[in-house]
């Protein structure tokens, strides 16, 4: 069946094995259904999320959370068209006060989760969504690259999982199908097990309503998608090519260059002096222990520490 239109997906051709070839183990890889005419993207973070998660040493609840959100945060990296940042941000005001993760259209991901140990301890070993954030709501943040541009789209949360929460999102406020599938596990060592897959209409003009066609492959590519079964995306021996050659071959699946995706940082002294250097020197002196502020980086618990002295240089 020949390709309706020309499609409009930055840095991606139409080659590409179906192995993951040369790709390292934590990689985020697009790919395209032909037939039904649906972009998609399939993630396993095997390392990356779990050296993430293990510096912050989160109590289980928050971990597994964490790890669900570095999952969809990864995926929807496809958000950015452009040189830029997207950000997931999840608030609540329950035992979960905030949770951040941020990936880079370079791959480098990063998150945290800022809690109340009191709260969550009244909480029972494994609470839902919905307990955990009371009153939450999701926040998605596109931010270019060398621009003041930023786009941000608010929802409340709907759903008992973070998952379900991001797909009611699109479907609601950006009206794009989306269906998304996310796996989490803990080994009996304790090390996390990550692994995602989107599948996504292609935007439509003006919010054209889905042609029966359209329809009946949407449906026919969801039900093909929840054959997944449980796990399935975590096992590191079956490659993920394999896997969607498993679940769409009839689609006609193309796959394009997989992106790295690796844990990393974006914090500097230089921004952390410009954070400081907008306190008063009242604030300052408040902060300050022995003439030496320390920041601590929450997504990396990197340490900081600034002189005053050399902050009120215009005294
Ligand atoms: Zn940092």
């Amino acid at each position: 069946m020949p390709i309706k239109k020309t499609l409009v997906i930055s840095n991606q051709n139409t080659e590409g094995p179906m192995d993951d070839g040369n790709a390292p183990p934590d990689h985020l890889q697009p790919f395209m259904l032909d037939v039904s005419q649906l972009r998609g993207r399939i993630v396993r973070l095997p390392q990356v999320a779990n050296d993430i998660l293990a510096a912050h040493n989160y109590p289980p609840a928050i971990s597994r959370l964490l790890a669900e959100a570095l999952c969809l945060t990864t995926l929807l990296a496809g958000m950015l068209k452009f040189d830029g940042i997207f950000t997931l941000q999840l608030k609540g005001q329950g035992a979960l006060k905030t949770m951040v993760c941020d990936i880079t259209t370079g791959g480098m991901l990063r998150g945290y989760a800022y809690f109340s140990e009191e709260k969550l301890a009244a909480l029972g070993a494994a609470p839902d969504l919905m307990t955990l954030a009371v009153k939450g709501y999701l926040a998605f943040t596109v931010d270019q690259a060398n621009s003041a541009e930023r786009y941000q789209g608010i929802t409340e949360l709907a759903g008992s999982t973070l998952t379900e929460a991001v797909q009611h999102y699109f479907r609601q406020s950006e009206q794009i199908d989306t269906g998304f599938v996310t796996q989490i596990d803990q080994d009996k060592d304790g090390a996390w097990k990550i692994a995602g897959i989107l599948l996504q209409q292609l935007a439509r003009e003006g919010g054209t309503p889905l042609s029966d066609t359209d329809e009946d492959a949407w449906r026919r590519s969801m039900m093909l998608l929840n054959t997944l079964q449980p796990g399935e995306l975590l096992d590191e021996v079956t490659p993920l090519n394999t896997i969607l050659y498993k679940l769409f071959h009839e689609e006609g699946i193309r796959v394009f260059p997989p992106l790295a995706i690796t844990k990393g940082c974006r914090c500097s002294i230089d921004k952390i002096r410009t954070v400081i250097d907008g306190l008063s020197v009242d604030e300052q002196q408040e902060y300050a222990d022995n003439g030496v502020i320390t920041v601590t980086c929450e997504f990396c618990n990197k340490h900081y520490e600034i002189p005053v002295a050399s902050i009120d240089k215009g005294e």
